[in-house]
């Protein structure tokens, strides 16, 4: 697999795509599960190349990753009956929450019931605001 990760890279989404043991592969894009996962199945999608947030990646990472996100949420749906909607989201930039600073879309899948009121969704960023 071609990957820019270099054994003087500290990023660890650049070990996770030289470690082969990701989930699956688009072209210059990997997914793997999130560690900490928000939902069980809960996936990150990542460019194999470095790079800090989504606004960097090129056209071409972006149509991998968009390809990658479409053919886990098929193989989600078909595996999980009970996942009934996903959020999908990045934070980019530490004043809205990322961590991680190597680009990741989440791919939360989302069950009936999951929490006592889903309502607002990815609103909820800003504490307080879900609702409307
Ligand atoms: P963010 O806050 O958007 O930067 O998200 C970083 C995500 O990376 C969090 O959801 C973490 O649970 C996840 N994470 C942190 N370390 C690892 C790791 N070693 N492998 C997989 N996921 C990780
Ligand atoms: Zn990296």
């Amino acid at each position: 697999m071609d990957t820019p990760f270099t054994a003087t890279c500290t990023c660890i989404f650049c070990k996770h795509a030289a470690s082969l043991s990701f989930t699956a592969e688009q072209g210059t894009c990997i997914a793997f599960p999130d560690k900490y996962p928000v939902t069980e199945g809960h996936l990150l999608i990542i460019p194999k190349r470095h790079a800090p947030d989504y606004f960097s990646l090129t056209a071409e990472e972006k149509k991998d990753a968009d390809a990658l996100l479409h053919r886990l949420k098929d193989d989600i749906l078909q595996k999980d009956p009970s996942v009934t909607g996903f959020n999908i989201g990045i934070n980019n930039g530490y004043d809205a929450g990322q961590t991680v600073f190597h680009c990741h879309i989440h791919l939360i899948p989302r069950r009936k019931g999951d929490c006592e009121n889903p309502r607002g969704g990815v609103r909820g960023v800003i504490p307080g605001k879900r609702g409307y």
